[in-house]
C-alpha cells in the first residue's frame, strides 16, 4: 500500500482510532467509504454520517467499537441486513460486511455473497462514492479508489464504477441518485451515462415510491430544484412517477394563440420559491400548484386559452400524487391542498383593488397559512417584462400592508365567532337546529363583509335582529 497516497488528517479524532484498534483487534481489514470521502474532498464539512467497511463481518466490528467506546454507547445490529449502527452524540456510524452482488431482472432484490474489497467498489453506485480510507494501523489513511473518483471530482463528473447499463439496470434507483447527486453537488452526468439512464427508464418501476420520494424529496430540497426536475424530465424518469408535471410540457397554438409552457414556468416558481423558503412542503406546493391546468385546459374564439377552476383541480390532485406515492396523507398533505385550492387568491382581491372585506375573507381563507401563500404568489410572478414585474410585485406588497392593517383592526386570522352557539340558543331559548348555523354564518359574514365590527357586543347585537328576521323570538 506503499504506492497509495495517505489522508490521516481525514481521520482525526477519538472514533477513528477507536475504530482503528477494532479493525486490528480483529484482524479485519476495515474502511470509511462512500460519502464521508467523497465529502472530505469536496470540503462540504464534517459529514455526520460514517459508513464504515470491514472485509468480513460489519457486525463484529460494531461490537468490538461497542466495547472500546467510553460509557454506554450502543450499538444496534440489523441481522438480516448484516448492518449494524452505533449512534454517539455527534456521529452515526453505518457498519456493513463488504459484499459481492448479483441482480435478477425483475427485483430490486440482489443476491448477496460476501467479497472483497474490490467487489464492495464495483457494486457502489458512482465512483465519487467509491471511495475508501483505509482503518488498519499499517495503512491508516490510505484512500483506495480503483474508479478515479478523485479525478472526477475534480472534473465535477457523476461516472458509474461499472457499464452504466450494468449499474442502472442492477439498481434502478441509482438513476435518481445520480440526478440527486448532480443537483445537489452541481455537477453534470457523464454523456454515457445519462444516455444509459434514458434507456433504462422504464425500469425504474420496479423501485418502491418511498425510495423514489425520498430522492425527490433531497432534488427539491437543493438551492435550484430546477437543475434536477429538467434532468428528471429529459431523462424520462419524471414521466414514470409524475406525468401530472410532465403533462404541463409544451406550447399549443390555435389561431395564432398561445399559453406558457406550464411545466417550466412551475420550475422557474419552484426556484423562485426556494430563494426564501426552506419549508420542504411550500417547495412541493410550488411544484404541483399549477398541476390541475392540463386536465382543465380549454380553448374558444372568444377568449383563447383558459384554464378555469384549476385550482381546485390540481388541490384534488394533489391528494391523488400524494397517495400514490405513498406520501402521507396528514397536515402536509392539507396544507399542499390548500396551497394550491388558494393559489390564485391573491391575484383576485387585487383585482378587486384589495378591498378591507376582500382582504378579510382572503386572511380568513389561508389562516395562519396567509404568509406562504402570498411567499407562493409572489414566486409565481415570471414575467419577462420588468416593469410587468415590478407592478406585480407592488401590488403584492399592497396586499401585504393591507393584510397587516385589516388584522391589526379585526383580528380575523383564526377567527373565533364572538358570539356561541350557546348563547344564542339561550337567548332564543332554542335546542340544536338550523336556525343556530345560519346566524353564525350570518355574522361571519358580516364581520368579513365589514358590516359589524368583530366584537362581542355589536355581534350579540346583530345576532338577535338576525333571529327575529327568522321569526324567532328572543327570550332575554
Ligand atoms: P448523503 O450525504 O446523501 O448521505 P451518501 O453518499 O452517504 O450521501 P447514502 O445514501 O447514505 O449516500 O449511501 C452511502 C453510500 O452507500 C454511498 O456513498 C454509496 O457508496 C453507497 N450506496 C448507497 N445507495 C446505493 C445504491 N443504491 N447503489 C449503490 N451504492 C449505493
Ligand atoms: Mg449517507
Amino acid at each position: 500500500m506503499l504506492d497509495k497516497k495517505h489522508y490521516p488528517e481525514a481521520l482525526e479524532g477519538a472514533v477513528f482510532s477507536i475504530l482503528s484498534t477494532a479493525a486490528d483487534e480483529l484482524d479485519l481489514p476495515a474502511y470509511v467509504i462512500g460519502g464521508y470521502v467523497r465529502d472530505y474532498f469536496l470540503k462540504r464539512g464534517q459529514k455526520k454520517d460514517i459508513d464504515v467497511l470491514a472485509v468480513g463481518s460489519g457486525i463484529s466490528l460494531a461490537r468490538k467499537v461497542e466495547e472500546l467506546l467510553p460509557h454506554s454507547t450502543k450499538v444496534s445490529v440489523f441481522k438480516n441486513f448484516g448492518t449494524a449502527m452505533i449512534k454517539t452524540d455527534e456521529l452515526e456510524l453505518e457498519f456493513v460486511g463488504a459484499r459481492k452482488e448479483s441482480y435478477n431482472r425483475d427485483s430490486r432484490k440482489p443476491i448477496v455473497e460476501d467479497g472483497s474489497l474490490e467487489d464492495d467498489q464495483n457494486r457502489r453506485d458512482f465512483t465519487i462514492n467509491a471511495m475508501a480510507f483505509s482503518l488498519n494501523k499499517s495503512s491508516f489513511g490510505a484512500l483506495l479508489d480503483p474508479f478515479n473518483g478523485m479525478q472526477d471530482l475534480q472534473d465535477k463528473i457523476i461516472r458509474t464504477p461499472l457499464d452504466p447499463d450494468i449499474t442502472y439496470s442492477d439498481d434502478p434507483l441509482r438513476m435518481l441518485r445520480a440526478i440527486r447527486f448532480a443537483s445537489q453537488l452541481n455537477f453534470r452526468i457523464e454523456q454515457k451515462s445519462f444516455q444509459s439512464i434514458q434507456r433504462n427508464a422504464h425500469r425504474l418501476k420496479i423501485i418502491s415510491n418511498e425510495r423514489i420520494v425520498t430522492e425527490v424529496h433531497k432534488i427539491m430540497m437543493c438551492d435550484q430544484p430546477s437543475f434536477g426536475f429538467q434532468l428528471l424530465e429529459k431523462s424520462g424518469l419524471l414521466k414514470q412517477f409524475m406525468p401530472e408535471l410532465t403533462a404541463l410540457k409544451g406550447i399549443e397554438e390555435i389561431e395564432g394563440q398561445t399559453h406558457k409552457d406550464n411545466f417550466y414556468h412551475t420550475l422557474e416558481v419552484v426556484d423562485n420559491i426556494s430563494k426564501n423558503t426552506n419549508d420542504l412542503w411550500l417547495r412541493w406546493a410550488a411544484l404541483l400548484h399549477d398541476i390541475g391546468k392540463a386536465p382543465t385546459k380549454r380553448f374558444s374564439k372568444k377568449v383563447g386559452w383558459t384554464f378555469h377552476g384549476h385550482e381546485f383541480k390540481g388541490s384534488k390532485m394533489v391528494y391523488h400524487l400524494f397517495k400514490r406515492l405513498k406520501m402521507p396523507l396528514n397536515d402536509k398533505m392539507k396544507f399542499v391542498q390548500k396551497m394550491v385550492r388558494m393559489s390564485s387568491r391573491p391575484i383576485a382581491v387585487i383585482d378587486e383593488t384589495a378591498t378591507d372585506s376582500a382582504v378579510r375573507r382572503l386572511v380568513h381563507d389561508a389562516g395562519d397559512h396567509i404568509e406562504d401563500l402570498m411567499t407562493l404568489c409572489e414566486a409565481d410572478i415570471t414575467t419577462k417584462n420588468p416593469r410587468r414585474f415590478k407592478k406585480y410585485h407592488n401590488n403584492f406588497q399592497k396586499v401585504r400592508d393591507k393584510i397587516v392593517e385589516v388584522e391589526e383592526r379585526d383580528h380575523i386570522r383564526n377567527f373565533q365567532p364572538p358570539v356561541s352557539g350557546e348563547e344564542i340558543m339561550k337567548a332564543f331559548d332554542l335546542q340544536p337546529c338550523r336556525e343556530i348555523g345560519m346566524i353564525k354564518t350570518a355574522i361571519k359574514n358580516s364581520i368579513l363583509d365589514g358590516i359589524i365590527p368583530n366584537e362581542h357586543t355589536a355581534a350579540y347585537q346583530f345576532m338577535i335582529e338576525k333571529g327575529k328576521s327568522l321569526g324567532l323570538t328572543p327570550v332575554i
